[in-house]
């Protein structure tokens, strides 16, 4: 992709800003201002993503939110953040030629439609005669670095997790001091001239809402510091994490998307509290959850075919059902099983859902419903504020058993069970629901139980939990019962 040229100096620089809206541990802001007299934040809008139907308002407005928080930074500082408009092959030249600039540094990103797109931009930069960096950000370690003995790409996540934290331990990646490097070399605002407004959601059909995630680089920070406080969420992690009612996790998933913090940061900031702390297994519990990310990233880049198709090749004979009734049924919250719904409310209503509830819902969705997981993945990116393909394409893929080190076919999550389980007081259900707030305890997770004294307005089950398992299983398998079957394409 674009060549690395050591030991350049820039005259003038721009920080192409994509997936990493910030001003601290930012890779390629550093790089970019050790390498120029001058530097540029720039970022584009392009119209014809946000017309496609990957992105929804939810993240939208996070992406924009987190813009108007940096300009402001930036102006502050005497700069400003050029925003342009339009296809990225025809806005970078333009800018670059209109700020005088020679070189562009962006964060790599491994979503293959942003490859490509990347690719494209570094070409049409270099046919204008400028320079292009790109840099690993996003993650700690990039997909190439954590292989097997035998050089090759993971597909488990225990080995890979312990690679990772071996590599980690004997090299940690530290936060990179960007916010120092830019010091005295942001261009200023005068010289950056005319620039568009922030963006709004709006004026791309988008509706924003206040429940939505808040984001920015500031809050982000505050949320790791309350996390890692003294009495925080960290130090009850593992014990709290699968609790949807008490909420006990970080909720930075939203701020890692759009990059308003650096991964680096969250890992050196785990790895710290976790030195000499009692709540240790606690905090290692949430360390392992950023190494998911990691290992789902890296499976992103190395098997590109599973952003729309399985990574286990035999899944691809799998029948899915068509039926859209039931998929907006499950879309509404509307499936009669409270758990399901009260989760599929919180995604509609907040645009983020708990994890153990993503899993709950797509098991839901591919087994009992035995609809496509490619369907439910869709409406999780139009839904998430945090929608990120590689998780969000692991995630479904491990529900639906046809991912790399995916959950067993016959594992078919009992709505029922994990509910009272992992909501044991009906708080969160309560909470989501209001219609089921007066359900005694005892019929919460199954109010079709009460029978004729169900006189509320909620909707029967959408299917009979265990005639649904048991076709699930009939139709996975002769799919993947095989243990060969469990073979990656290719
Ligand atoms: C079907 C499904 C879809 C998902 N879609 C997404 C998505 O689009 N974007 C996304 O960021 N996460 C996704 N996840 C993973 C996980 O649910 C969220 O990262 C998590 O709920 C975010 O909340 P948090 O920041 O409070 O997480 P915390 O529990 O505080 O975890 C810290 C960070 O670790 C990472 N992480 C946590 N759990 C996972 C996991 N299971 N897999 C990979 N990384 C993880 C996230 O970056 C998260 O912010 C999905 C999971 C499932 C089962």
């Amino acid at each position: 992709m674009c060549k690395e040229e050591q030991h350049v100096e820039y005259t003038r620089s721009i920080l192409w800003l994509r997936r990493d809206l910030r001003l601290r541990d930012n890779t390629a802001l550093a790089a970019a201002a050790s390498a120029s007299r001058e530097v540029v934040l720039a970022f584009n809008v392009d119209p014809a993503l946000l017309a496609g139907e990957r992105v929804g308002a939810p993240i939208v407005q996070a992406f924009f939110d987190a813009l108007a928080v940096l300009r402001a930074e930036l102006r502050e500082r005497g700069s400003d953040l050029a925003i342009v408009q339009g296809a990225f092959e025809r806005t970078l030249p333009e800018l670059a030629a209109r700020l005088r600039a020679d070189a562009v540094f962006f964060n790599e990103d491994y979503d293959p439609a942003a490859m490509a797109r990347d690719a494209a931009v570094c070409a049409a930069l270099a046919r204008a005669g400028i320079a292009t960096h790109a840099l690993l950000d996003h993650v700690v370690f990039g997909a190439d670095e954590i292989r097997t003995d035998a050089d090759a790409p993971y597909k488990v996540f225990t080995p890979y997790a312990r690679r990772w934290r071996d590599r980690y331990a004997l090299a940690p990646r530290l936060p990179v001091a960007s916010e120092r490097a830019i010091e005295g070399k942001l261009l200023a605002r005068a010289e950056i001239g005319a620039t568009l407004d922030l963006p709004v959601p709006e004026a791309f059909g988008f509706e924003s809402s206040p429940r939505y995630p808040a984001c920015g680089e500031a809050v982000a920070l505050e949320m790791l510091d309350a996390f890692f406080a003294r009495g925080g969420g960290a130090e009850r992690y593992r014990d709290e994490r699968d609790l949807p009612a008490v909420d006990g996790t970080s909720h930075l998933s939203v701020q890692l998307r759009a990059g308003t913090i650096g991964i680096r940061t969250c890992v050196a900031r785990a790895f710290a509290a976790k030195r000499g702390s009692r709540h240790a297994e606690q905090i290692d519990t949430w360390i392992n959850e950023l190494i998911w990310r990691e290992f789902y990233q890296m499976i992103l880049k190395q098997f590109p075919h599973v952003d729309g198709e399985p990574f286990v090749h035999a899944a691809r004979n799998l029948r899915w059902s068509e039926d859209r009734a039931a998929f907006a049924r499950w879309c509404e919250g509307k499936t009669g099983y409270p758990i399901v719904d009260a989760a599929m409310r919180q995604l509609n209503e907040t645009g983020w859902m708990h994890n153990r509830l993503r899993m709950i819902v797509a098991s839901f969705l591919t087994k009992d419903l035995l609809i496509d997981w490619r369907w439910g993945e869709r409406y999780f990116e139009q839904r998430l504020a945090d929608a990120d393909l590689a998780q969000n394409n692991g995630g479904w893929q491990w529900a639906a058993s046809t991912g790399t080190d995916a959950a067993p076919y016959f594992r078919v999550f009992n709505p029922v069970l994990q509910s009272k389980k992992f909501d044991p007081t009906g708080a969160f259900i309560r909470r989501m629901i209001p219609e089921l707030a007066g359900v005694p305890d005892k019929y919460l997770h199954a109010p079709w139980e009460l029978g004729p004294l169900m006189q509320i307005d909620y909707p029967a089950p959408i299917v009979d939990h265990a005639a649904a398992r048991l076709r699930a299983l009939a139709a996975y398998e002769p799919v993947l019962g095989k243990k060969s079957a469990l073979a990656p394409r290719g």
